[in-house]
């Protein structure tokens, strides 16, 4: 199997280097050259996550030298638990935040950890992202204490929660977070700037772990695809699934999954006030926005990424329409689903999956749905306790990531403090 950027299908290379490269030279994401179908039966007897979590991928690593390894990836990566839990009669909520991070991000991370750190056994990586919340954690957790690897996270200082901030400079070791005076633009242009560096080019291999990587994409496959047929062994009908989305990484996951073949009968994106896909599917112009800040902060996205490998998936406005429909909830929306969700149902919903919440009632009441529940609610602890009134309880996780001793680095938003900071840390 060959992957090839989305802007150029002549150009195909393997998925070890679609994987080290992240994004393509052209400025393309890579997609797999085509997607394998598979027959669900075959995947019927597998109980073990990470088995089916191998089986499913080899499909991706097809006559690569890492799909020998991939047993053992899956092993390492996926050892927590994906819950499907009722909330009432047609409705499921699949908890993806049971990871060492508490968020869906930590899936796509951890793997791409496993796989980075085997590609770069000859030839140390430093790996260098810009974050304002849940990826910088998970990318910080998963790396640590990768030998080949050493990680650099950018966050924003000032900017974001005492909580997220914790969960990225309690590391030490091969990760080393800073906080950059300055804003989120700030954090990218920086790492932008970093790979066009003669001296980063010359000292180190730089690569990123952003969600544009297709390391991080295929794994989010599995949970579609195991979750579907769980469902379907136990309720012989196929379940459609509502996606909390912003960059639009996981409901592409959830896109491929469908088109492989397993039982996954419609997909639906749930947003918040950034609604760019909504108002393309209502008026067939794309076009790209400023992000608005709302309370789902992961979700606010303007020019979601990976709306270029759904284009691809989907080649026409009709074929487009016909795959898919989104709803959006403005912060009012979203309040009011969390305080609905714990009236009635004792469920507390992060601000991100209350956004599938709320568009579950536009769907139908005859057919089963399952909600994407993306983050767990005590990592947002500000928003959720004044709309409740009533303390989130900090997961084990979390109070892990708490426990942990951390220190703060404060850099001013130039590239000469990064190597400064680099070259003296050695
Ligand atoms: C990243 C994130 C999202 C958005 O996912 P995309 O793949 O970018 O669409 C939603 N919820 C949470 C909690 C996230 O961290």
């Amino acid at each position: 199997m060959l992957f090839h950027s989305t802007l150029n299908p002549q150009q195909r290379i393997s998925i070890a280097a679609a994987i080290s490269n992240g994004l393509a030279e052209d400025g393309g994401l890579y997609v797999p050259e085509h997607l394998p179908t598979i027959d669900y039966h075959d995947f019927l007897n597998i109980s073990s996550y990470a088995e089916f979590a191998a089986k499913l991928l080899s499909h991706f690593f097809q006559d690569d030298p890492l799909s020998q390894s991939l047993p053992e990836f899956c092993q390492r990566a996926f050892n927590f638990p994906i819950p499907l839990r009722p909330v009432n009669e047609q409705t499921w909520l699949m908890e993806l935040f049971h990871g060492p991070t508490l968020s869906f991000k930590d899936f796509g991370a951890r793997f791409l950890a496993e796989c980075l750190n085997q590609l770069s056994t000859n030839k140390k990586t430093t790996i260098m992202v810009a974050t304002s919340g849940d990826t910088g954690s998970a990318v910080a957790a998963a790396f640590h204490q990768k030998a080949n690897i050493n990680a650099i996270v950018l966050y924003p200082f000032g900017k974001i929660s005492a909580r997220q901030e914790q969960q990225m400079i309690c590391w030490q070791d091969n990760i080393r977070a800073l906080a950059v005076e300055g804003s989120f633009d700030d954090c990218q242009r920086l790492v932008k700037s970093a790979f066009q560096d003669p001296w980063w080019q010359q000292h180190t291999h730089l690569s990123t772990a952003n969600s544009i990587n297709i390391g991080r994409l295929l794994p989010q496959i599995v949970y579609y695809a195991y979750s579907s047929l769980q469902f379907f062994k136990q309720h012989h009908t196929q379940p459609g699934y509502v996606v909390p989305s912003g960059n639009l990484g996981n409901v592409t996951a959830a896109f491929f999954a469908k088109t492989m073949g397993f039982p996954i009968r419609e997909v639906s994106l749930a947003l918040n006030a950034n609604r760019v896909v909504l108002d393309y599917l209502e008026t067939g112009h794309y076009q790209p926005q400023t992000s608005i800040v709302t309370l789902a902060n992961a979700m606010d996205v303007g020019k979601p990424s990976n709306f270029e490998r759904l284009q691809h998936l989907f080649p026409t406005f009709t074929d487009f329409c016909a795959q898919t429909r989104a709803f959006s909830a403005t912060d009012q929306q979203i309040i009011t689903a969390i305080k609905e969700a714990e009236q009635q149902h004792h469920i507390i919903l992060c601000p991100h999956t209350a956004t599938a919440y709320h568009a579950r009632q536009y769907l139908s009441n005859d057919q089963p749905w399952i909600l994407v529940a993306t983050a767990d609610p005590c990592k947002f602890d500000t928003i959720i306790e004044p709309i409740i009134n009533r303390p989130v309880p900090v997961s084990p996780a979390l109070q892990k990531l708490l426990d942990r001793p951390s220190q703060r680095m404060i850099i001013q938003p130039s590239l000469a403090e990064i190597n400064k900071f680099c070259l003296s840390s050695g």
